[in-house]
């Protein structure tokens, strides 16, 4: 199956194909060492080359497209999974100064990010408020002209490796966006996932903060960051599934058993079918979603939602079937679709678990 038969629909603009092509053929020629045991000096090379590349500039942008960022990722998680991680942290820890930071914000920060010389965290997540965000903890102070920060951040992907990490504190006048440079934080108490990316706990204990636009109107700001993400990690769970479907495609084609290909048998070619219908819906949506808001303009929380909800429960299970397809070199260790099985498992948690978006959807349905 072509990969790249959406980019004629018309949730697309002309420009869109020839980038998602670009960023495919550099994909091809510099990713190979994307993969490895030591993701925190994979993931700073990446973002150096990323940044060279000129791509960080989709996502640290004044007007985003989140249909340029949503092919990119795609691409990028078709290749590999800490190339589009990489990506997307750059856009999501820098997002919030976009929006709302000053001139003088923007001009010590952005550039940095794009070009890939700065690395960004985004720092909401708590111990005991990850859902349920307004639980939130930890606090700021005015201390003359900066604030001082108290509390512990989980989950903080780019942990131990970001310049600077946009947290999310709470002010008198309510939860508040601020700038903490990593010198003035403790990220030393890094956490391991299922399949590695950067990440730690991030303790804060009186660390100088800079506010990034109004006291109180953090959350709102979290908010409006993540409305351009969320959609966009419907895309990478797309390209996860894409890379799935190929790979069990081309082992199907040559694995022969009872004297014929697997491909066959009926039963693998239900399955499938399945799949790639599964893609194409998740693909829908999501493009879908990235149109509305680039084109009409409008909000887009529970098309984000849906997006975000099918693309990546979609990719799990596609993912799922190319294990099952491949047999016991699905689980091998190593192989594209055992990396694949590992890094989608989190798609379903972060930026609003799939439970959230069933909340968020339902909440739009009822209004
Ligand atoms: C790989 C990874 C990277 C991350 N990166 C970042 C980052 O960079 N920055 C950051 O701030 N955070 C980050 N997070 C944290 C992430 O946002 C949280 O894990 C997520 O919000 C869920 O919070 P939690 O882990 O506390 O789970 P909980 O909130 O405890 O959720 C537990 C379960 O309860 C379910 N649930 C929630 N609401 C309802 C409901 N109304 N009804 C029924 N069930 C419900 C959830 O869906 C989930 O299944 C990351 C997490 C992961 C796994």
């Amino acid at each position: 199956m072509d990969r790249f038969t959406h980019l004629d629909w018309p949730f697309l603009d002309p420009l869109h194909a020839p980038l998602a092509r670009a960023v495919d053929t550099w994909a091809c020629a510099n990713l190979e060492h994307a993969h490895g045991a030591d993701a925190d000096a994979i993931c700073r090379k990446l973002v150096k080359d990323l940044g060279k590349a000129g791509y960080l500039n989709y996502c640290v942008s004044e007007t985003p497209d989140v249909r340029s960022i949503a092919l990119i990722r795609e691409v990028l998680a078709y290749h590999a999974g800490l190339a589009d991680f990489s990506f997307a942290m750059q856009g999501l820890g820098s997002g919030v100064i976009v929006l709302a930071g000053s001139e003088a914000q923007k001009k010590n920060y952005l550039p940095r990010v794009a070009a890939g010389e700065a690395i960004a965290a985004f720092a909401l997540s708590e111990p005991d408020a990850g859902s349920d965000v307004q639980a939130m903890t930890a606090s700021a102070k005015r201390k003359g002209a900066h604030w001082a920060l108290e509390g512990t951040k989980a989950w903080i992907s780019n942990g131990g490796i970001a310049d600077f990490y946009v947290t999310f504190a709470r002010a008198e006048e309510g939860i508040s966006a601020f700038i903490v440079e990593a010198r003035d934080v403790d990220a030393s108490e890094r956490i391991e996932i299922v399949a590695p990316h950067p990440m730690a706990t991030v303790k804060y204990h009186g660390a100088k903060a800079q506010l990034v636009g109004e006291a109180g109107q953090g959350l709102k700001l979290a908010l409006r960051n993540l409305d351009v993400f969320r959609t966009t990690v419907g895309a990478a769970a797309l390209g996860f599934a894409r890379r799935a479907l190929d790979e069990a495609l081309a082992r199907v084609k040559a694995r022969r058993m009872f004297g014929q290909r697997l491909a066959d048998l009926q039963m693998t070619q239900a399955k499938l079918a399945d799949m790639a219908t599964a893609i194409e819906a998740g693909a829908l949506l999501t493009y879908r979603a990235a149109w509305l808001r680039d084109v009409r303009k409008q909000r887009v929380t529970r098309e984000a939602a849906m997006a975000k909800m099918q693309a990546t429960e979609a990719a799990q299970q596609v993912i799922d079937d190319a294990v099952q397809l491949l047999g016991g070199l699905g689980v091998l260790r190593g192989q594209p679709v055992e990396r694949l099985y590992r890094e989608v498992r989190a798609l379903r948690i972060y930026e609003g678990a799939t439970e959230v978006q069933k909340v968020i959807i339902a909440r739009e349905l009822l209004k």
